[in-house]
């Protein structure tokens, strides 16, 4: 019972206007708003069935829009007059459970007053059902806590129409095919089910049979663009393994690399290796509070971390703009991971470097790569870097951390109207600012930041006095 709608040539050549979409004037402008001018490959496979009604499995690889392509989607069957949870989407984490509520808010922003949810584990149950009691148009969440609230009877999903299983692939690999079991059998069945994930393991074929109805399928192979993922295969002893990265990093000096381990443990060493190089390194993985865990991805997100440091697993669904280089520390066995992981670097207009280093084991992996990829392995020597240029590594900017956060209504404009103003920096002197509940980041140039950390905290943000500190 499934319909295979091959994305038209046309939606992965030329980028086709959201105008085309049965989207209302509100929905146009926000998407004007946020720079979205043509759909993605995905979107503009997805959108049309989704828009009409149907279940629908989509496939596409991390980064390519999937959260929009549903998101538009359900905001669209959205009454907002009605106070009841009308959609809910699974995540596998805490963290694309906030990257979808972000996003879901920033496209939800021209209709007044939609209350999204987020209700993930790690935090305490209490303030989510006072929440929920309060009302909310939309749950994001993880299915261990969904089930949770709908085993206690504090989520109610009888008006729901839409649910949205995203990275199901991942949410899979973690074991949640129970809990998003019991999730799907407790909402009504008159649905629309959407699933999307970037990879199409067989769970998935399973999943679909039992919880979506006569869904259209769009998968769209990844493809990386000739030329801008330029791929590299250094030769070397495993000794010399954690040494090589430093090495790599110092010759073609990227501002943001992501380094990929097989394991936590070889994550450790290397974070060691590369502290005792003086290069800025910070690594992800399940032993980080959940604010910690924030606090790296927007140090590394905001260019003030050099390498992020990471397994497969905690870097799944990570959304990093700029990415000059992937580093494979160690290659992996799977050529499919290999391609999901340097599909991170050579995203929109810019060049990336994918480097991996292979050991005298690591060879019968890359043979096998080689032929998956239909490439020709570009080999090279580590002792060819020339590491002439033995200026430190120093990321562009620094995070300065604000206490006070959306609890304290603080707003992004806040933050650089304090810095543009009273403090008299540029706006191109400063960078990214997120806010979270508690605190709220600002990336401000590398040579200010001592100075921005005074000046703000003499002075006031939002009409308060605040604390501030670089990380
Ligand atoms: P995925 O879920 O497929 O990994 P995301 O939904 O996180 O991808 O989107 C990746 C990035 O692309 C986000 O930063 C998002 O804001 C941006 N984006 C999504 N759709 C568009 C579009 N049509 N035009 C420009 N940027 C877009
Ligand atoms: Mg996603």
């Amino acid at each position: 019972m499934t319909n295979t709608t091959p994305p038209s040539p046309a939606a992965s050549t030329t980028g086709r206007s959201f105008n085309e979409l049965p989207l209302s004037p509100g929905m146009q402008s926000t998407l004007q708003q946020l720079g979205y001018l043509t759909m993605t490959p995905i979107q503009a496979a997805s959108l049309p069935i989704a828009l009409a009604g149907h279940d629908l499995i989509a496939q596409a690889k991390t980064g390519s829009g999937k959260t929009a392509a549903f998101a538009l989607a359900l905001l669209t069957r959205l009454n907002p007059r009605r106070f009841a949870v009308q959609a809910m989407v699974l995540c596998p984490t805490r963290e694309l459970a906030d990257q979808v509520t972000q996003e879901i808010r920033r496209l939800a922003r021209s209709a007044d007053n939609i209350k999204i949810l987020t209700l993930c584990g790690g935090s305490t149950m209490r303030p989510q059902i006072a929440s929920l009691e309060h009302g909310a148009h939309i749950v994001v969440g993880t299915p261990g806590r969904i089930m949770d609230h709908i085993d206690r009877g504090s989520l109610n999903l009888e008006a729901l129409n839409t649910l949205v299983l995203d990275e199901a692939d991942r949410m899979l690999d973690m074991g949640f095919y129970d809990q998003i079991a019991y999730v799907a059998r407790h909402c009504p069945a008159e649905r629309q089910t959407l699933l999307f994930s970037a990879t199409y393991p067989d769970g998935i074929a399973r999943l679909a049979r039992q919880f979506l109805r006569a869904p259209r399928e769009v998968k769209l192979q990844e493809q990386h663009e000739e030329g801008k993922i330029r791929q590299r295969f250094y030769k070397m002893e495993n000794e010399q393994r954690l040494q090589a990265v430093g090495m790599l990093l110092k010759h073609y000096r990227p501002v943001s690399t992501l380094a990929f381990c097989n394991t936590k443990q070889q994550c450790r060493s290397l974070l060691e290796a590369l502290h005792a190089q003086g290069i800025k390194a910070l690594t992800l993985n399940g032993d980080l509070e959940q604010r910690e865990r924030d606090q790296v991805l927007i140090q590394f997100a905001n260019r003030s971390c050099s390498v992020l440091v990471a397994t497969d697993v905690a870097a799944r669904g990570l959304d990093i703009a700029q990415l000059e280089a992937v580093i494979n520390v160690d290659v992996t066995p799977d050529p499919e991971v290999h391609i999901h992981r340097i599909g991170r670097t050579g995203r929109a207009d810019q060049d990336g470097w994918a480097l991996s280093l292979c050991g005298p084991t690591d060879r019968h992996r890359i043979v096998s790569l080689a032929q998956t990829m239909r490439i020709e392995p570009e080999w090279h020597e580590l002792d060819a870097l020339q590491n002439d240029n033995d200026s430190p590594l120093v990321p562009p900017m620094v995070t300065l951390q604000i206490l006070g956060g959306r609890k304290e209504k603080i707003r992004p404009g806040d933050v650089l109207g304090a810095l543009t103003g009273e403090a008299g920096y540029t706006r191109e002197q400063v960078g990214k600012i997120t806010v979270t509940d508690f605190s709220t980041y600002v990336a401000v140039v590398r040579n200010i930041a001592a100075e921005a950390v005074r000046k703000l905290s003499a002075g006031k943000v939002k009409g308060k006095t605040v604390k501030v500190r670089a990380l």
